[in-house]
């Protein structure tokens, strides 16, 4: 029966960790669908950048009760997970805490100890985040872009939350109880207070007995073990994508200063050979020189940066962009929360795409108009609000950026006021409709 158990183990360790190699490297392979980009500059920025607001969440405490609330979810269950290490060697081993020889019975004791607060901010932070999402009316966690999968995988990450952290405290209580009556290997290690203030007065009400309460350690740490495989599988399908990927979007954020866009060397050039009388047109491009892209801007995830693609499955869905951006508070179509949602969208879209036909194969659908519509693209102000307020500093403005490029400059599709005000520019070197001759009419008298 023990081989059985042994043997059930390793499948399950095996398949869990499996499915989960193969779900990263399927997001690898679509982030590559996107344009490379240089961001390996400035490493040094880039590891302190990650390590203050990946690891220190430091844009999360600008709203302090949701932010330390987020701060005990996030480092109560990584830190949880470590118990992950000691189930699986006694999994593999049939041995009962492991652990407990590593450290020594003292340090295992407040090892545990911590486990068990930490456990317990879990559930609180979790509890109180699943009031305010879902009774407590908080605007931009109940728009309507929300409604549907992305509301019920947030509700359902929470309830999975508390369910592993539950399983936590039965299997302790039990043990407690088993170890105090001496029961089997039950041998005396680890310090439980929460459970000793809680189940385990519970279960003694009930008198159970020690089979039992056996059954029911081990239902709990099998539970515990399979909810976490569980969990690591369904991140691929979830917002929560983000307690990995928030790592790498930190670190491959833009570090210019806001409101700095990216000219296209291509163009520049072009226009310094314009206004250069001596320059040579046809002379061949020098070593290093921009070449003209083959396509301007993104009408799809192809032409999207691979950082973008990065952003896109990173996006936590908290809808603090859209709180801010002054386009969708004006009632405009525009949430920048969604241009990210949608990215991804098209993304899975094509990934599912390859994975049936082995390469892409064209499915007449764009991210342009068949997810995002021009409508979207044309409200946005660039006010950089929504970058500013990303507590994983992503970047929806760049992909609405890149979008409106497309429709510029390979379209002439831009709306009848930016192609009149361009054409002025053009020939009056001005936005407004007056001859360069009539500036200065304004100071007559
Ligand atoms: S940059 Fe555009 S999308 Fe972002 S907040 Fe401003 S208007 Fe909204
Ligand atoms: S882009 Fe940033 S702020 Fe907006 S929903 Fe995603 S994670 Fe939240």
């Amino acid at each position: 029966m023990q081989y059985i158990a042994h043997i059930i183990f390793l499948i399950l360790l095996v398949a869990g960790f499996g499915l989960f190699a193969k779900s990263l490297h399927k997001i690898y392979r679509n982030i590559r669908l996107g344009r490379e980009i240089k961001r390996n500059d400035r490493k040094g920025e880039r590891w302190e950048t990650m390590t203050r607001v990946a690891l220190g969440q430091s844009k999360m405490t600008k709203r302090p009760v949701a932010g330390i609330l987020h701060i005990f979810v996030y480092v109560g269950f990584i830190i949880i997970n470590i118990e992950l290490i000691e189930i699986i060697v006694d999994g593999i081993f049939g041995t009962h805490r492991f652990l407990a020889t590593v450290f020594g019975n003292t340090l295992y004791s407040y090892f545990t100890a911590t486990l068990e607060v930490l456990a317990l901010l879990v559930i609180v932070g979790v509890v109180l985040f699943f009031i305010r999402r879902n009774f407590y009316g908080v605007k931009r966690l109940n728009m309507k872009e929300l409604f549907g999968w992305p509301k019920e995988d947030a509700n359902w990450i929470l309830i999975i939350e508390f369910a592993l952290m539950m399983a936590f405290f039965t299997m302790n209580s039990s043990d407690f109880i088993l170890q105090a009556r001496g029961y089997s290997h039950f041998a005396h290690l680890g310090s439980f207070p929460v459970s000793q203030m809680t189940l385990v007065p519970l279960f003694e009400v009930f008198s159970f007995d020690s089979g039992f309460l056996f059954g029911i350690e081990r239902a709990a740490w099998w539970f515990h073990f399979v909810g976490i495989l569980f969990f690591m599988n369904y991140l691929y399908y979830s917002k929560h994508l983000h307690i990995i990927l928030a790592f790498p979007s930190t670190w491959y954020a833009n570090l210019e200063k806001k409101g700095k866009f990216n000219n296209l060397d291509s163009v520049t050039k072009e226009i310094k050979l314009m206004m250069d009388p001596n320059a040579d047109p046809y002379a061949a491009p020098a070593e290093g020189e921009a070449e003209a892209p083959a396509k301007f801007g993104a009408e799809d995830v192809f032409d999207l940066n691979q950082v973008q693609l990065l952003n896109a499955y990173s996006c936590t869905e908290c809808g603090r962009c859209t709180a801010v951006c002054p386009a969708n508070i004006t009632g405009k179509k525009l949430s920048p929360r969604l241009i990210l949602m949608k990215t991804r969208d098209r993304l899975e879209e094509v990934g599912r795409n390859i994975d049936k036909n082995g390469k892409f194969e064209d499915d007449g659908k764009k991210l342009l108009n068949d997810y995002i519509t021009k409508e979207e693209l044309w409200a946005c102000t660039t006010c950089n609000a929504c970058t500013e307020a990303c507590p994983v500093l992503l970047d929806p403005l760049s992909i609405i950026f890149e979008m409106r490029r497309f429709l510029v400059m390979e379209q002439s599709a831009a709306p009848q006021e930016l192609n009149l005000m361009m054409t002025n520019v053009e020939n009056n070197a001005a936005p407004w409709q007056y001859n360069q001759a009539d500036r200065l009419n304004w100071a007559k008298d």
